[in-house]
């Protein structure tokens, strides 16, 4: 076992524990009223106003390691 493998390994756990606090956080959040990609105006619960907002709002956060 070398150093560097340990500490490749934990970066790795730290990386996941962030990671997973994350995925937390955005599986909480509530529907405001606005479409949390583009922010229109919603009538309703829903946190985007279409699925590509949704995929759009996914895209970026995820790409946001
Ligand atoms: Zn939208």
């Amino acid at each position: 076992m070398s150093d560097d493998a340990d500490k490749t390994q934990d970066r790795l756990e730290k990386e996941n524990a962030i990671r997973r606090k994350e995925m937390d956080s955005i599986k909480y959040i509530k529907g405001t009223g606005h479409c949390l990609n583009c922010n229109t105006k919603l009538n309703d619960s829903r946190r985007w106003c279409d699925k590509d907002c949704a995929d759009d709002w996914d895209y970026h956060v995820n790409r946001r390691k």
